[in-house]
């Protein structure tokens, strides 16, 4: 067995959007992370983009339990209140999309969370040790921090809803502080100013379904202040308090949420409680194609199905984000996914045929472990992925990576019957240096999805990455 640090004794070094350093983790709880990742907003299938923030947060999650600690993990699912400006104006993108679809809000939000899921499932990211609580399913807790909010003095209504008055809380806008006032008021000038709100950062609370309107909200509820729907928010304000506590470890979500969405979730907790919400924030990068951030509003979006049917494996596209610091800008070509499935398959390929232990891995491993402990160096931690000699320093770089090696070579080599009798019937005829016949049977056995590899004594045979879809 190789050393592995264990037992929370790696220093691991994060960088923390709230002070805008790279910091020593200590978690609150001893050998115990708490960790709440903004999940999807079920209107639509998700795109690789969104998928980027999960695979994110699951190698995270894998990095603290390879290092010993235990992880308490939270995606919520919001499946009202997020409105199509991402601020407080427009539609609500559920209610959007289940009058466009002729169904009912909740089976719009069940249909596409189930569809969240199956993508988790198709990235190996595991969900039975994660939280999922859905917003529609907290109003009763969102309301409750409204109401310590309004008794605080934090909030103010306008004819159309609760709104949290910035001004109030000296500290709002820290996080990340310099482009979180640059986006704010590139988002007010888009969707133009709601003139009743006192300052043009402040944000809905709890917004009141329009009187007179021909068309019903389909998700509302009673409240102190009117029937209505909570603010976008709230909700993880909520949901994170109640199934972690506060302050908790670690809140993730890609970059596009520090201004708003995370400046507000800051402002509501730390004011409605006296303390902070989480003590590291961090943020991915975009997935981006030509440049530009991938999203359903461009139109330029791809899905896990689109890759399957583009004969991208998953787990190839999980490999690929890696190869990118989740803190850069990572670049989506067919071209460059599909390079980096070779440079997968070749590795899983190999897999079976490396030693079961050696001694130089012992040096990767170390080299492994500062890489991953250091920020979450995924680049570094596939370019050792590539050198490694052995089963166990694959196995254990895999428990981080979450690549499904051993398991997806024992699926790769898994050859059924008639075409190992071919491979023998080939092999004979190679012996008797039959070519034409040994031709005939290659021919064959590829055009079934396999593909032979001549050694000097031998012929190995093994499906392709494409034929595991
Ligand atoms: P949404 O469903 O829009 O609330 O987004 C779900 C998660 O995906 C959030 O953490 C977003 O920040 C993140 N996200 C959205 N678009 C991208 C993208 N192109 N690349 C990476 N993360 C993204
Ligand atoms: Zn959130």
């Amino acid at each position: 067995m190789l050393g592995l640090k264990n037992g929370c004794n790696m220093d691991i070094y994060l960088d923390n959007t709230l002070t805008g350093k790279k910091e020593r983790f200590e978690s609150i709880g001893s050998n115990v992370v708490k960790m709440y990742n903004c999940g999807p907003t079920v209107y639509y299938f998700p795109h690789i983009g969104n998928m980027r923030s999960y695979v994110f947060a699951n190698i995270l999650r894998k990095m603290f339990e390879y290092f010993g600690y235990e992880v308490k993990q939270v995606i919520n699912i919001t499946d009202v209140g997020h409105l199509v400006s991402d601020g407080d104006e427009g539609e609500d993108k559920i209610q959007k999309e289940a009058e466009k679809e002729g169904r009912s809000a909740n089976e719009i939000a069940r249909f596409y969370e189930d569809a969240f899921y199956k993508d988790l499932k198709s990235l190996y990211i595991e969900t039975e040790d994660t939280k999922f609580p859905r917003a529609t399913e907290h109003i009763k807790e969102q309301i409750e921090i409204i109401k310590i909010l309004e008794e605080k003095g934090f909030t103010y209504s306008t004819s159309d809803g609760v709104y949290f008055d910035t001004s109030k809380f000296h500290d709002y806008g820290k996080l990340g502080r310099a482009s979180a006032k640059a986006t704010a008021g590139k988002e007010i000038s888009r969707i133009g100013e709601n003139s009743e709100k006192k300052n043009v950062a402040d944000f809905a609370l709890w917004k009141f379904s329009q009187t007179g309107k021909e068309i019903k909200r389909l998700q509302e509820w009673e409240s102190p202040w009117g029937t209505g729907f909570p603010g976008w928010h709230i909700e993880c304000s909520a949901m994170s308090r109640k199934y972690l506590g506060q302050p908790f470890d670690i809140h993730t979500g890609g970059i596009d949420h520090i201004p708003v969405h995370h400046n507000n979730e800051i402002a509501q907790s730390e004011c409605a409680f006296g303390l902070p919400l989480a003590n590291f924030w961090l943020h991915n990068e975009f997935l981006k194609v030509d440049g530009q951030k991938m999203s359903k509003s461009l139109g330029n979006i791809y899905t896990i199905k689109n890759l399957i049917e583009n004969k991208v494996h998953p787990l190839s596209f999980r490999y690929w984000l890696l190869t990118s610091h989740y803190s850069t800008g990572a670049n989506f070509t067919w071209e460059s996914v599909r390079g980096t499935q070779s440079a997968f398959e070749k590795i899983i390929s190999n897999y079976p045929f490396l030693l079961d232990s050696h001694e130089t891995d012992k040096s990767i491993q170390e080299q492994f472990e500062e890489a991953i402990a250091d920020n979450l160096n995924t680049p570094i931690a596939i370019s050792l992925l590539q050198e490694a000699k052995s089963k166990e320093i694959i196995d254990q770089m895999d428990k981080v990576l979450g690549l499904n090696i051993r398991n997806v070579a024992d699926k790769m080599y898994n050859i059924p019957e008639d075409i190992l009798e071919l491979k023998k019937e080939r092999d004979v005829a190679r012996a008797e240096k039959n070519w034409q016949e040994s031709d005939q049977l290659r021919n064959q056995i590829e055009e079934s999805g396999y593909i032979l590899e001549d050694r000097d004594n031998n012929s190995i045979i093994r499906k392709t990455l494409q034929n595991l879809l």
